[in-house]
This record gives structure tokens, sequence and C-alpha cells, in this order.
């Protein structure tokens, strides 16, 4: 029997559970930063009409397997090309226009949830 050790866990146990107390409550004031997300940038509205104009106020996205475009008018969105979220840019060259199926199905397809 070693009462020396009891003793010592208990004081370490109720030491740790101390330190937890504090890092809650110095956690809880502060404000939780999101270092993966960058704020999204406006596409302004001469290039969203020109992406619109260059795509025929049509849906651009064509089936990989059979290479046939959709051509739907609903809905239609702006969608990056290499996401935002992944370091896409907004130049017109990383745009294109998608009807909102496509546009989430894109999205789907990167791994990104719009979070509706
Ligand atoms: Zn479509």
């Amino acid at each position: 029997m070693n009462y020396s050790s009891v003793f010592d866990g208990e004081h370490t146990k109720s030491s740790a559970s101390n330190s937890t107390f504090l890092t809650q409550s110095f956690a809880a004031t502060e404000i939780p930063r999101r270092q993966v997300k960058r704020p999204r940038e406006y596409i302004s509205i001469h290039k969203r009409r020109e992406l619109f104009r260059n795509a025929q106020y049509c849906c651009e996205y064509s089936d990989p397997k059979t290479g046939t475009k959709c051509t739907s008018k609903y809905q239609l969105q702006v969608d990056h090309i290499q996401a935002w979220s992944l370091g896409g840019s907004n130049n017109i060259g990383n745009l294109r226009v998608l009807c909102r199926a496509h546009n989430s199905l894109a999205a789907k397809q990167a791994g990104l949830s719009l979070g509706k």
C-alpha cells in the first residue's frame, strides 16, 4: 500500500479539472476564428452579364459521359469552376453559368456542401 501515491493521484486530478474549467471560460469569451474560409469576393454585375451573354443565358454544364449540354435556363447562377473556398479566383476563366441543379451538383462533386 502506498498512500502517498493515492494522494498524489487525487491532487493531479483536481488540478487538471481546474485547468479545464479555466480554458473553457476563456474560450467562451473568445470569438471563433475561421482560418480556412476566406470571404467571398463580389463578382461585378458587368462580369456576370458577360458570363451570361457568353453562355447564351443557358446552363453550361455538359455531361462528362455524353458531352450533352444541359442548356437549362432555370435559376441560372455563376459558378466557380475551381471552388472559391479551394482557392479558385473570380477571373472570367474560372467562372461559368450553371442552373441551380448543376451548381449544387458541381459543389457536391467538389466535396462542398452549400449549407442549404
Ligand atoms: Zn444545368
